[in-house]
């Protein structure tokens, strides 16, 4: 179903408010690894706001890989974040670990993130399925193409078609950066799929200074989106400080995303 033979044309995804993932535009989701605090969300909803981003990512339940680091701040955290980002017009996407989690974060969340460590949990799939609202699945840290299809044919086929995918780099043999950002994947998937495909250069490469590089690839190549991570201080984020742009650096990104866009 979510194959370009089962669909003419391409599928658009609209959050309400004007903000329309797929739609040509391209879409930019920005804000840091963890939401933290009521500062660090104003000051992000204020970067976001001057530079005319309209969705904000921020994870309050975190897939930490050592138990002892930071989790998140949960359904507080996000029911904080929720009464800023609508005051300022800002959706929300959000990574949702767990079944029992949809109904917590239901009504504070416009997209909800499916992670690359829960790409195959097919019962998680299945329940997102029957939610209406969109639905955001990363490709697994060590997942094919085609398992992603399928990950998606599983939301899909349940009857929620607010979906798009995320490549977010891959493990490879490759040590010199976290993950190995699969540029491939983003003409591939436009190719074998209509729905919007979006990347994640933060998590694809995992170095501060090569986010940029990677997140023009990335429009080039063909992405309708971008998700990124940037924070007011990244040298002091509670998660993913080290791939985090501060917000010149992503303001000179967004200059040059749209500048790139005209050229294409
Ligand atoms: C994230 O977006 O912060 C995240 C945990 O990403 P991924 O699931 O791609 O590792
Ligand atoms: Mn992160």
């Amino acid at each position: 179903l979510v194959s370009r033979k089962w669909k003419v044309g391409r599928t658009a995804i609209d959050l309400g408010d004007g903000v329309i993932i797929g739609d040509g535009s391209l879409s930019i989701m920005a804000g840091p690894c963890s939401i933290e605090n009521e500062k660090q969300v104003e000051l992000t909803i204020q970067h976001l706001k001057a530079n005319g981003v309209r969705m904000m990512r921020g994870g309050v339940f975190k897939p930490r890989s050592s138990p002892y680091a930071f989790r998140g701040l949960g359904i507080p955290g996000l029911k904080m974040w929720y009464e800023q980002a609508r005051a300022a017009g800002i959706k929300i996407i959000s990574e949702v670990m767990q079944v029992s989690q949809i109904a917590e974060m239901y009504d504070y969340v416009d997209v909800f993130q499916v992670g690359a460590r829960n790409t195959q949990n097919f019962n998680l799939l299945d329940e997102l399925g029957k939610v209406d609202k969109a639905v955001m699945i990363k490709r697994g840290i060590s997942g094919t193409i085609e398992e992603l299809l399928y990950s998606a044919e599983y939301v899909f086929s349940a009857g929620n078609e607010k979906l798009m995918l995320c490549e977010r780099g891959i493990r490879t043999y490759e040590k010199a950066s976290r993950n190995t950002m699969d540029i491939n994947a983003i003409p591939i998937l436009k190719e074998k799929t209509h729905l919007p495909i979006i990347a994640d250069p933060s998590h694809g490469i995992g170095i501060r200074d090569f986010v940029e590089p990677v997140a023009l690839a990335a429009v080039v190549a063909g992405a309708d989106g971008l998700i990124y991570e940037t924070h007011e201080k990244p040298e002091e984020a509670a998660s993913d400080g080290q791939q985090t742009l501060n917000f010149e650096e992503s303001e000179n990104l967004i200059r040059k995303i749209r500048k790139v866009m005209l050229a294409l």
